[in-house]
């Protein structure tokens, strides 16, 4: 049964306000009043009332995922922080100190400030991402926020506020022209933040200006809408246009994926996200599936394979497993390679061919998105097989190659070449690719005579 349920926020301001929270140990509201200080916290009503399951607290995965944890913090910076409110510190000592600790947690990974940001006659444009040929990012300004916040998010930092972090971009109309003057660009994939946060008639603008590109085929969106606010599809005031709009854009005839961000198979179970689901795939899109593997929330190869049975029996297209990126509160989540691998492999074999779909497990890194094939031996030394899923020199992706086996690395950055080789296949060339900064181009990919598939230049 569908219950009505109005849109709350929850977050450090009000939190202790619910019963649910007010029947937790003191303690544990006291860790999260700290924590709180330091990474984004925001879950929302929905959340607190239909996925978590206040009986399984503190191993219930959703609320892991949206509520701070006091090893989140490294113990000193959790001290400090507990000190300062115990001490009923200045405003301002306490900001000073939780964003000195933010910038030890690595806020921009993979280089995502520095080296994505494209520049289009000669303005870098800066609510933008353009790392690989087919794709370009979009971050709305008006979505740079979501309806709950995932303590894991790579994105925290621009929740945060901090100066100078924040993508943003107005400028339906600089897209477009970016877009019109790139026909090798064929998919723009809306991010943020969560863009389903945005009013409808907000996205229409994008949408609409987007459509206008004869060489754009695919619009993606990610979210979390489905499993942190369904109601957007299925009750809000807007949701009937919403849908409007996602026909429309099949009407053009392009295609909408809505790439949809699952961490656990709970978030699928609600009669609400059921229905947002069936609301979305009957204007035509296509909903996509993908999630990081993380410890305490998904870390068990039955959790996956039950959410890709479950997402596939509902119609959707298994897409992503990745590794949680290296920051903000990632040593909590940490999940080393190999067991990452493992996990993937087990819950893959558990699961038709139509679950399948699903690649990883990938990591997001500075030269494109690495994919663990496996652990393999190679002449008497154990080695990791990698390969690139997507690249900034798309001629390095299928390729693969091979790093010292590792039990205890989680990330691309700790692995070492394998056969006593100096270096990746690829680092010479990405060093003189991070160099330029006009975003991806035939130039800058590093291939100075690409064959771009003439289905592509061809709007
Ligand atoms: C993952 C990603 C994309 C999309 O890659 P697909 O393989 O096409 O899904 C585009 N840009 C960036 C920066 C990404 O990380
Ligand atoms: S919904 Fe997505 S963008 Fe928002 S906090 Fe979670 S992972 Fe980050």
């Amino acid at each position: 049964m569908i219950r009505d349920l109005k849109y709350q926020s929850v977050t450090l301001a009000n939190f202790e306000e619910f019963p649910q929270i007010q029947k937790l140990p003191e303690r544990m509201r006291k860790d999260i009043r700290v924590v709180a200080q330091v990474l984004p916290f925001k879950s929302n009503s929905y959340c607190v009332n239909r996925l978590i399951d206040w009986t399984r607290i503190p191993h219930d995965p959703i609320f892991t995922l949206t509520f701070p944890h006091r090893d989140m913090l490294e113990p000193e910076a959790f001290d400090r922080i507990e000190r300062l409110l115990d001490d009923n510190a200045a405003p301002e000592a306490l900001k000073a100190a939780a964003d000195e600790i933010r910038l030890s947690l690595n806020p921009h990974p993979a280089g995502q400030l520095q080296h994505n940001v494209p520049v289009h006659e000669e303005e870098p444009l800066e609510g933008m991402q353009h790392m690989y040929r087919e794709t370009v990012l979009f971050f709305p300004s008006q979505g740079q926020t979501c309806h709950a916040y995932c303590t894991f998010c790579f994105r925290w930092a621009q929740f945060v506020g901090m100066e100078g972090l924040k993508f943003a971009s107005r400028e339906a109309q600089r897209l477009a022209e970016y877009l019109k003057a790139r026909p090798y660009v064929s998919d723009v994939l809306f991010t943020g933040g969560d863009p389903m946060i945005m009013k409808t008639r907000m996205l229409k603008e994008y949408i609409d200006a987007i459509l206008s590109v004869p060489s754009v085929k695919s619009i993606r969106i990610g979210t979390k809408a489905i499993q942190y606010w369904p109601q957007r599809f299925i009750s809000d005031d807007d949701a009937q246009e919403l849908l409007a709009l996602f026909r429309s854009v099949r009407a053009a005839g392009k295609h909408l994926a809505v790439m949809s961000h699952f961490n656990h198979w709970i978030e699928l179970s609600t009669p609400e996200a059921q229905a947002a689901v069936r609301a979305i795939q009957d204007t035509g899109a296509q909903i996509r599936t993908q999630s990081p593997l993380m410890k305490r929330i998904n870390d068990s190869a039955k959790t996956w394979s039950k959410m890709w049975q479950m997402q596939v029996e509902a119609g959707m297209v298994p897409y992503y497993m990745f590794i949680a990126r290296n920051t903000g509160a990632r040593r909590f989540f940490e999940v080393p390679l190999v067991r990452a691998w493992d996990i993937f492999r087990d819950a893959y074999k558990q699961v038709s061919g139509l679950a399948r779909t699903v690649r990883g497990p990938s990591m997001s890194a500075l030269p494109g998105k690495v994919r663990i094939i496996g652990v393999s031996e190679v002449l008497g030394e154990k080695v990791f097989v990698l390969n690139f899923l997507q690249a900034r020199n798309p001629d390095w992706v299928d390729r693969p190659f091979f790093a010292k086996y590792d039990e205890k690395a989680s990330w691309l950055t700790e692995l070492e070449p394998a056969f006593g080789e100096k270096k990746f296949f690829y680092a010479d060339e990405l060093r003189e690719l991070l160099e330029d900064r006009s975003g991806w181009s035939p130039q800058a990919s590093g291939d100075p005579d690409p064959v771009i598939p003439e289905e592509i230049l061809a709007p």
